[in-house]
């Protein structure tokens, strides 16, 4: 078995209806790699 170590480039990043960012990352091997990030920028001391 041949392994490798996997280098993730950076695809793509988009925001889901849900205001979720979603990163997409693959290697040149054709491994992909989908990240969700919660951005929570909600302030309750914010007007
Ligand atoms: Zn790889």
């Amino acid at each position: 078995m041949s392994q490798h170590v996997h280098v993730r480039l950076r695809a793509g990043l988009a925001v889901s209806e849900d205001g979720e960012l979603v990163e997409h990352s693959r290697c040149r091997c054709g491994e992909t790699w989908v990240r969700t990030y919660r951005v929570d920028d909600t302030d309750p001391e914010r007007e």
